[in-house]
């Protein structure tokens, strides 16, 4: 009980007075996780990800793989491998 007592503690002080805040584009975010996945992913970033069909452009390869299977109806180990 103590362990569980003293993680929600830690919680609710994260949540009333931390905020992890992006410092180039000011985005908050109440975990410390979401912040460093904006960063590596989002922030900044170009979009990595070109469809070799129709140039649109994706930041995830998440993104990608679904506009591939649904556009152009090509599975991941299909597609040419882009370097
Ligand atoms: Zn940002
Ligand atoms: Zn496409």
């Amino acid at each position: 009980m103590e362990l569980a007592w003293r993680s929600r503690q830690r919680f609710l002080t994260v949540a009333r007075c931390e905020k992890y805040v992006c410092s180039s584009c000011h985005r908050s975010y109440k975990r410390k996780s979401a912040l460093t996945s904006h960063l590596n992913h989002e922030c900044g970033k170009q979009p990595q990800f070109l469809c070799p069909f129709c140039d649109y452009r994706f930041k995830t390869k998440s993104n990608f793989n679904r506009h591939l299977r649904t556009q152009h109806l090509v599975t991941a180990c299909d597609r040419p491998t882009q370097e």
